[in-house]
């Protein structure tokens, strides 16, 4: 009697665990997808995957209590072990599937459950042997559902990636391996190949050497999802229309649909999984993306309980935290570049893109030891201290970024390998009152590094006066690897600048846009509404949807102190350049049909 009564409290544990991983996982996917789920949770995003995570997740956690509830009927045997079993479980299980969204309230969520779990106990109550029967029966139902979660899923993705490349057309001969790295957040003025006055970057600066350096390079957007949009169609952010609350469509080709085409293997891997992900539709044209999932932490995390645990809702009022611990967890550099390496080791003779981000230098800025002691000291307290550790993360990166370029050409001896490096915006550290980024578009949040290295194919030490855009990289990968005339890429490469045959007045437009940000604190501009800004080889023009407009002559005035927008001379241009900003950048480009 003893070992059914445990018997039966397992096959409920399991049971309920699973068939509520089961339902959380799929729950998941289609509240992303639907746009149900609460801010916070919704930016710590999920794939299919969490399927059978969810369903592990939920096993141990049910299982674990299972096993506390068979030791509480050994120390009193007369407790109805069963019908409490039934009652917790189903509370469990409630609570999960209600507590999804993020929307709901802990007490509501809590009263919820708590009545339907009341309800079942009544039912079972009454049919005890009927719901025991059907429980043993289709445990094993619920048990192959998982099963085939938990193999079909990664199965699915393998499988996928090996049709993918099956289905690749041949490469040319000597086309290049392309790596492009995006470092999240680093903003141009503070490595020292950029004329800043600390040594944070010694091995980027040594990379920028061996190519062309664009001294004033800018990105479309202060912030992740509208600027690597541009990165990756070439297309102004008001053209593909990427914001915080629209992810990618797929009306403009990206650089790794085009380069499949071209027979190479694609691969994006991201630190920033918050806003460079699947989840906006950075997926597309990706044969592989690493985004979610990376640790058992970070598997955990995304799940119901793990968040509940990791947001401590639960258990914080008890005054306890873990909170900060679950912060820090990041995909840092160096564990990009294992994943990096592992995946282009499978296909030794494939060509490959490469697309990489790493968030080393977004905050919170808390370099390792090495690297906090580095610039520490030099400066004095406050905004002094961020800067301190916004270095040190600098000089973090930078190791790593030459680590993967020296690691990737050791394995790949014999092949050209083609490095862009570039970042998706800036950082404030209290520039114009500001901190952060997504604020504003002043140089320091859309000022960015830009370097192409490709020995042999690109002169050594050059240096690009002309400033130019991010969105420029699809046009001159396509012109580097000898697909220019096949190019479907807008704008101008940016070749013809370091091979100096570009008349000065031919360039694309510089645009940037950031939407109106209802999430932001209200003292910033980005709260109140949209701002656009203009970058000519002069003028830096800014306008904002409530604010009016700003002019800085920013050769002249780097800091951006100085707004011109009031002086009567100016007015003539201002107005072409507000007229200019209307019509979303230059004619041609408003006037290009996109591609289907
Ligand atoms: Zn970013």
């Amino acid at each position: 009697m003893r070992l059914r009564v445990s018997s039966g409290v397992l096959v409920l544990a399991v049971w309920f665990g699973l068939l509520t991983g089961l339902l959380e996982g799929v729950g998941l996917l289609a509240a992303q997808r639907l746009g149900w789920l609460e801010w916070e949770t919704l930016q710590r995003g999920v794939g299919p995957e969490i399927v059978w995570i969810a369903c592990l997740v939920d096993l141990v956690l049910f299982g674990s209590i299972g096993f506390m509830l068979l030791v509480v009927s050994r120390v009193f045997p007369r407790l109805p072990i069963m019908r409490i079993s039934v009652f917790v479980f189903a509370f469990m299980a409630i609570a999960d599937l209600v507590a999804l969204t993020g929307r709901i309230l802990i007490y509501a969520v809590v009263t919820l459950a708590t009545g339907v779990a009341a309800t079942c106990l009544r039912w079972v109550g009454n049919n005890e042997q009927a719901a025991v029967r059907f429980w043993r029966k289709s445990v094993g139902v619920v048990a192959a559902g998982a099963a085939v979660a938990l193999v079909g899923i990664p199965g699915g993705y393998w499988l996928g990636e090996r049709i993918s490349m099956a289905r690749l057309p041949a490469a040319a001969p000597g086309a290049p391996n392309i790596l492009v790295i995006v470092v999240d957040t680093l903003r141009a003025d503070h490595l020292s190949s950029y004329g800043y006055q600390r040594a944070t970057s010694p091995n980027i600066d040594r990379l920028a050497q061996q190519g062309v350096l664009f001294e004033n390079a800018f990105s479309e957007s202060s912030w992740t999802p509208p600027s690597h949009a541009t990165i990756l169609t070439g297309r102004h952010p008001s053209e593909h229309e990427v914001e915080w609350n629209k992810g990618l469509d797929d009306r403009y080709p990206t650089i790794p649909e085009v380069l499949r085409t071209h027979g190479y293997r694609t691969a994006a891997f991201t630190g920033n999984s918050d806003w460079f992900s699947r989840r906006i539709g950075f997926g597309r044209g990706f044969m592989h993306f690493e985004d979610y999932f990376y640790s058992v932490t970070d598997m955990f995390v995304r799940t119901v309980f793990g968040r509940t645990v990791a947001e401590w809702r639960l258990v914080g009022r008890m005054g306890l935290s873990i909170k900060p611990r679950y912060q820090k967890e990041r995909r840092r550099a160096p564990i990009i570049n294992r994943s990096v390496l592992r995946w282009i080791h499978r296909e030794p003779e494939r060509p490959f893109f490469v697309f990489v981000n790493y968030y080393d230098v977004h905050e919170p800025y808390e370099p390792i030891d090495r690297y906090r002691r580095k610039f520490a000291g030099e400066s004095q307290g406050g905004d002094r201290l961020r800067i301190d550790a916004y270095d040190g993360e600098i000089g973090y990166v930078d190791e790593h970024v030459a680590r993967l370029v020296e690691e990737v050409e050791a394995q790949r001896r014999a092949q050209p390998l083609l490095v862009i490096i570039t970042s998706d915006h800036g950082e404030s550290f209290g520039d114009h009152g500001f901190y952060l980024h997504a604020n504003s578009l002043y140089l320091n949040e859309i000022h960015v590094p830009l370097i192409v290295r490709w020995p042999g194919k690109v002169p050594g030490g050059g240096r690009v006066d002309a400033p130019v855009s991010n969105a420029a990289i699809p046009a001159t990968l396509m012109e580097l690897i000898g697909r220019g005339e096949q190019s479907v890429f807008p704008g101008l490469s940016l070749v013809r600048l370091w091979k100096q045959e570009a008349p000065a007045s031919d360039r694309d437009d510089i645009l940037a846009e950031i939407a109106r940000q209802p999430f932001a604190p209200e003292k910033l501009p980005a709260y109140h509404g949209w701002t656009k800004s203009i970058v000519t080889p002069e003028w830096h023009y800014m306008e904002h949807e409530k604010f009016g407009s700003q002019l800085f002559n920013w050769r002249a005035d780097r800091g951006e102190l100085h707004d011109l927008s009031k002086r009567p001379d100016l007015q003539g241009m201002i107005k072409r350049f507000r007229l200019h900003l209307k019509r979303g950048g230059t004619n041609e480009r408003a006037a290009a049909a996109p591609p289907n």
